[in-house]
């Protein structure tokens, strides 16, 4: 067995990994009080949680092969280099679990872990070259050939929510302008839309969903529509560059699944103006273990 922990923007859960089953999870969202010393509030509730799950599961350090943990950002040395997300830069947290609990841990950039995810036990099981695209609050990426993960030696590499797809675009928070995920994120489409929509503070996922689809609200089916031209731009890349079998779509536009938005997108990739390349438009899927795939990812 192995625990997984699944760091992100908002919140971290922890759960107790066999293969790609999850035994028993935890979760906890930061509060503003967290965010003022994150880096102490992440290693407080990692820690906590870890010893949770074992305690409830009868479980001793011996029974635990490894803890890995699924980041955002630039990872690393097994260190988190930047977040931009958290705030966070040059973050041990895995030596700080390590010396807490004297077990082994192991960190990477959550969406290859989510890719490995969906790779090993998922949508992309069948396919030897493939595309994986996490899309939430960013857009991350991993990238299969062979079926292996492809990783540069310096650093993660395959950041493809900052390629830029609009000269002087919207303002990305990596600092650069007209990145991928400035417009093709959740992130993105939400913020838009609630604005809209005259919303204050965070809606649901299942809000904007159903609003996405109210046919009268003209504005909105603009934004919509921008944010599937500009997805489809961005497949487009990535499908040229790399002539994958299959594109795996997960975060948490997995969720729109059974959506009409999604038919929507897979009819725009279809259009001959999607890709250069001569080959038939690659097979697109959806994560099987949609926002799971990165706490099941981080144990592989
Ligand atoms: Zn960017």
């Amino acid at each position: 067995m192995k625990i997984g922990i699944d760091l992100g923007g908002s919140h971290i859960g922890v759960g107790l990994i066999n293969k790609d089953k999850i035994l028993d999870s935890k979760q906890r969202n930061f509060v503003d009080s967290d965010k003022k010393n994150i880096k102490k509030s992440i290693v407080k509730y990692a820690i906590a949680m870890i010893e949770e799950i074992m305690k409830e599961g009868n479980l001793d350090k011996n029974q635990i092969e490894l803890i890995g943990i699924a980041s955002p950002g630039i990872i690393s040395n097994n260190t988190i280099i930047k977040a931009t997300n958290l705030s966070l830069s040059e973050f041990c947290l895995c030596q700080e679990i390590e010396e807490k609990l004297g077990m082994k841990v192991q960190i990477r950039n959550d969406a290859k872990c989510a890719g490995l995810a969906e790779k090993k036990y998922g949508s992309l099981k069948k396919y030897k070259d493939a595309v994986f695209i996490c899309i939430g609050t960013g857009i991350g990426g991993a990238v299969f050939m062979n079926n292996k993960l492809l990783e540069p030696l310096r650093y993660e590499g395959f950041e493809i929510g900052h390629m830029i797809i609009e000269k002087n675009g919207r303002q990305c928070s990596c600092g650069k302008k007209g990145c991928f995920q400035a417009y093709a994120s959740i992130k993105a489409l939400k913020e838009r839309v609630t604005k809209i929509l005259g919303e204050r503070g965070d809606v649901s996922g299942q809000y904007l969903r159903e609003n996405l689809l109210i046919k009268d609200n003209k504005q909105v089916q603009k934004e919509v529509e921008d944010f599937l031209n500009y997805l489809k731009i961005g497949i487009g890349n990535l499908i040229d560059i790399f002539e994958p079998e299959a594109i795996c779509l997960g975060g948490s536009f997995a969720y729109y699944e059974g959506n009409p938005i999604l038919d929507r997108l897979l009819k725009k990739i279809e259009e001959k103006d999607t890709k250069f390349s001569v080959g038939k438009v690659p097979d697109i899927v959806i994560a099987k273990y949609k926002n799971d795939a990165g706490i099941i990812g981080a144990t592989l």
